[in-house]
């Protein structure tokens, strides 16, 4: 019999589980054994093995696969046409070495892939799912991946159901299964037992993995997990979500297409006017006279594609990540590393975000008294008096107004060891809960009395921030009652009357005081709370609807609660303010006590500052919002709803967007955003869930952080792009000039002998400059980097004149590459020595112009010892280069050859005068375009 259709305690003696206790812990360890961990496996994970193949199929290794090609046509021309051994063998060896670039090449991408998605899974790992479980009669959090059939399990609004289930209890639960379904609306559930032919969406007393809790609370026993679950039945169908490149993983991509591109161009141009040359001097055109062209060929098509490009790239985001998680901000993808750093706009929550969520009762309006109440944090004690002296007050003036507070509250205050008083529980509640022990009463003592004072809670309607309200209905004797707070404005649209100076005074007439006594309070950026109650028949407390409940209320007080700043917030807004990111405060709040808070935390400048409600939000059109968002910096009362419409109208100013959440219905607001953020402590599990940022403390700062790091990280991009690209130009130009200037021998040195040889190209490409490049992704920031306006995001990487820096930096350095080679060749050296000065001449060349390229501005700029793994890089990057050309084995392989001491002196030294020149005029004119 399926478990919908059976009663619960058989369900449950099925299980072999218990109501109260739970399973043991050995038992959930035997069973996990035996069901397997709970989580869906995706099919659909590419093997690794395509992974590999597929970066053998990368456009840049395809370049290399062409270069391998003629190498084979090449060596075999050598051997069987011309008989040369010693060039066929040379040809060989290049094509080797061109493989093993290629292999190390892929083994790189992949083992990076590897590592940066088990980084990225590692850091998801501390946000997973976690369940509120029943194991050894203690309720305890596990990781959802651990639950088993049998475990009985506690839900409330914001979580998901991580398993299949069969409720056991519900209150007001109501659950989202849209997944399963496509049903958008909320399902109310129930807990009887249910036809054995029930359809899957209408089994009301279960509950199915995936689905969202937006309502209420309850617990179930899981029946099911894993891929047993109805989610499981369907994983198949379920889109792995792609690894997505980022932005500048495609800009980067598109830009290597071009160059391909462009390197082909520049091949043919230079086999073409080779041949034309071979023509008109001969008058013929042979296949000698082609293949004597391919090696330099070869090497100029290497020579143009910035092979580790890719790579370092996404090494250099791997590392931004860390250094955010470090910063306790925990990125989902890498794209949202780059997109952080171009933030323009911050709309953040105010509670416990902005301000420490620590909330107090300091004054309260009872029965017409203005009270204030003394004491600190949680401590439950301090007094109770009247604000106007000389008034005689009595208990029973406040006392309907505490007793509704901390009955229709679920939260406590619990001593720890050394006395010091924690919260549990939602912080507004728990104010109350505090104001309560300070009145000498408390939820406990309350629901403990009997007779005609016997209480039982009958229902509890939990609070919503769309709402804004929680009630309780509790029976006491034989009567019945509702108990309200939430939102004064708008408890008071549901009440009837208030209780002022013992009378029932009518609302209409209320009206004036109480709201006089609210803005008192939220101008001293107190946060305010109405509490009502009403008396109900037994057919209305047990049937009647929400929406029937909440009305005809009776206002028994109003309590001002003061949540404090959080200190370091101030400063933060002003570092961002500073950084042109604008920061919004978005509360459900009154709007007196935002814009008092935002006043003081420096998010508005006037006292008077214009504050947006939500219900005017409502009011609007599309066009009077995108007109009103530019200027607003305080929204109040809002629901998450309205969170949503202000996203997009910021988007359509073109701003990019980051938007804090924390409760279930903000979920579909910080997808919207360009960067969803979520509370790692008190987020619920489904914002986490959709947010692409996760604060791991709750703290603003962090979210100005985590700005700072990406853009931090974003120029530490543009850094070693210059540096990579300008390396390319130098490369491709320095052949070149070889081929259009040199057209007869000099001295040893043949008019077909190309400037670099194809291996020292590859050299330079794979070590001699990613690796300074990998480094440059830990450098600091150069300047303030939060003293500047955040990136356009429209406008590419390349942007900004890198381009022309590159070029004009690569011009100069390949022609001092090719000015060396032919004075090498001018003083009669024989090829490789011609060859390997060129070589080591771009080598230091590139190792001086990294600490140009690390600049914004100018070498002059930066400290050149402030990154220790750079001059690491650097240093062995020289080192090997150097030793490269002392080795037999090297010398065979690359065409390298030892040189005297004096020349080495020169290739490292003279290398740097062009990057000191250049960045010298640069500095002295203040030249902006390269
Ligand atoms: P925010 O998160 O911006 O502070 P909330 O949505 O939490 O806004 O709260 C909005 C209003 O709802 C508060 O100003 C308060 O009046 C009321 N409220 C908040 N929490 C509770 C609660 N636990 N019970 C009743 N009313 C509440
Ligand atoms: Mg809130």
């Amino acid at each position: 019999m399926p478990m919908h259709s059976q009663h619960r305690q058989t369900v449950i003696e099925r299980l072999k589980t218990s109501r109260h206790g739970g399973l043991t812990t050995t038992e959930a360890h035997d069973r996990l054994k035996e069901y397997g961990q709970n989580e869906i496996q995706h099919e659909l994970r590419v093997p690794a093995w395509r992974v590999f193949l597929r970066s053998l199929l990368e456009p840049i290794i395809i370049i290399l696969w062409i270069a391998i090609g003629l190498t084979l046509v090449s060596a075999s021309y050598d051997f069987i046409v011309k008989n040369d051994h010693a060039h066929g063998m040379a040809a060989i060896y290049e094509g080797i070495v061109i493989l093993i670039v290629i292999l190390v090449n892929s083994s790189l991408t992949y083992w990076q892939k590897l590592k940066a998605q088990k980084s990225l899974d590692a850091l998801s790992a501390i946000s997973r799912h976690q369940v509120n479980v029943l194991r050894d009669e203690t309720w305890q959090k596990i990781d959802a991946v651990d639950l088993v059939p049998g475990d009985v399990v506690d839900v409330k609004i914001g979580d998901f159901i991580e398993a299949d289930l069969r409720w056991l209890t519900v209150n007001e639960l109501q659950i989202n299964e849209s997944h399963l379904t496509g049903e958008s609306d909320a399902v109310q559930k129930t807990r009887d037992s249910l036809a054995a032919d029930t359809e899957l969406g209408s089994r009301t007393n279960m509950g199915f993995s995936g689905s969202t809790v937006v309502n209420g609370g309850g617990i179930g026993v899981v029946t099911a997990t894993g891929m047993n679950t109805e989610l499981g039945k369907i994983a198949d169908l379920l889109q792995q979500t792609k690894q997505q490149k980022t932005p500048i993983e495609q800009t980067v991509s598109a830009l290597t297409k071009r160059l391909m591109f462009a390197a082909g161009l520049v091949v043919i141009v230079a086999i073409s006017y080779d041949l034309v040359k071979e023509y008109l001097n001969t008058g013929t055109i042979t296949v000698v006279g082609l293949m004597n062209n391919v090696s330099g060929a070869i090497a100029l098509a290497v020579a143009s594609i910035p092979d580790a490009l890719p790579v370092v790239l996404s090494i250099v985001l791997t590392i931004g990540a860390r250094v955010l998680a470090r910063n306790k901000g925990l990125i989902k993808s890498l794209s949202s590393v780059e997109t952080l750093g171009a933030t323009t706009f911050i709309a953040s929550d105010k509670t416990g975000t902005l301000t420490k969520n620590e909330m107090t009762v300091t004054r309260f309006f009872a029965n017409g008294i203005n009270f204030a109440v003394d004491g600190n944090g949680y401590d439950p004690v301090g007094e109770i008096h009247a604000v106007e002296t000389g008034k005689d007050v009595q208990a029973t003036d406040f006392l309907p107004f505490i007793h509704s507070g901390i009955l229709n509250n679920e939260a406590q205050i619990q001593r720890d060891e050394i006395g010091n008083y924690a919260p549990l529980g939602n912080p507004t509640d728990v104010a109350l809960v505090v104001l309560g022990h300070k009145a000498q009463v408390s939820r406990d003592d309350l629901l403990g009395q009997t007779g005609d004072q016997d209480r039982d809670i009958l229902r509890i309607l939990p609070f919503e921030s769309t709402r804004k309200m929680m009630s309780t209905i509790v029976k006491v004797g034989n009567r019945y009652e509702l108990l309200t707070k939430g939102a004064p404005d708008v408890v008071m649209r549901h009440a009837a009357n208030a209780r002022l100076a013992d009378q029932l005074v009518d609302i209409a007439a209320a009206n004036e005081v109480l709201e006089q006594q609210i803005l008192s309070y939220a101008n001293d950026a107190l946060r305010t709370i109405a509490v009502a109650q009403r008396e109900l028949t037994q057919d209305e407390a047990l049937n009647a609807t929400q929406e029937e409940l909440e009305q005809g209320l009776t206002i028994l007080g109003i309590a001002g609660i003061i949540d404090p700043p959080r200190p370091e917030v101030q400063k933060s807004i002003a570092t961002l303010r500073k950084a042109s990111v604008e920061v919004v405060m978005i509360t459900g709040d009154h709007a007196a006590t935002a814009r008092a808070i935002a006043y003081r935390l420096g998010i508005v400048k006037d006292k008077q500052a214009q504050v947006v409600e939500g219900r005017e939000i409502e009011s609007m059109t599309a066009d009077e919002l995108f007109a009103l968002v530019p200027d607003v910096r305080v929204y109040a009362r809002v629901s998450p709803e309205h969170k949503q419409r202000i996203i997009k109208a910021l988007q359509q100013h073109e701003q990019v967007v980051a938007m804090t959440g924390d409760g279930v219905n903000d979920a579909p607001a910080l997808r919207a955003a360009d960067i969803g953020i979520a509370m790692g402590i008190n987020g619920t599990e489904v914002t986490k869930d959709s947010a692409d940022l996760i604060l791991l403390d709750d703290k603003f700062t962090t979210i100005e952080k985590s700005v700072a790091a990406g853009r931090t990280i974003f120029a530490n991009i543009k850094n070693f792009m210059r540096q990579e690209l300008t390396t390319n130009v130098a490369e491709v130009l320095s052949i070149l000039l070889g081929t259009f200037l040199i057209t007869r021998p000099i001295g040893h040195i043949s008019e077909l002998t190309p400037t670099l040889t194809t291996i020292m190209v590859l050299w330079v490409n794979m070590i001699s400059d990613s690796l300074p490049s990998f480094a440059l992704g830990y450098d600091e920031p150069e300047q303030d980097i939060m003293a500047v306006k955040p990136r356009d995001v429209k406008r590419s990487v390349l942007a900004d004149h890198l381009l022309s820096r590159v070029l004009i930096r690569g011009f100069v350095m390949g022609l001092a590459v090719f000015v060396a080679f032919y004075w090498a060749a001018k003083s009669g050296m024989q090829q490789n020595e011609a060859q390997t000065v060129a070589f080591l001449t771009l080598v230091f060349g590139q190792l001086w112009h990294v600490f140009d390229a690390r600049s914004e501005h100018t070498l002059f700029r930066r400290d050149p010892f402030s990154n220790p793994y750079l001059l690491a890089a650097v240093l062995f990057a020289a080192i090997s280069s150097l030793t490269i050309t002392l080795l037999p084995f090297f010398n065979t392989l690359m065409g390298t050859s030892p040189l005297s001491w004096q020349v080495y002196l020169a290739v490292i030294f003279l290398p740097a005068i062009p990057t000191f020149i250049l960045s010298g005029i640069k500095e002295l004119f203040k030249i902006k375009i390269w």
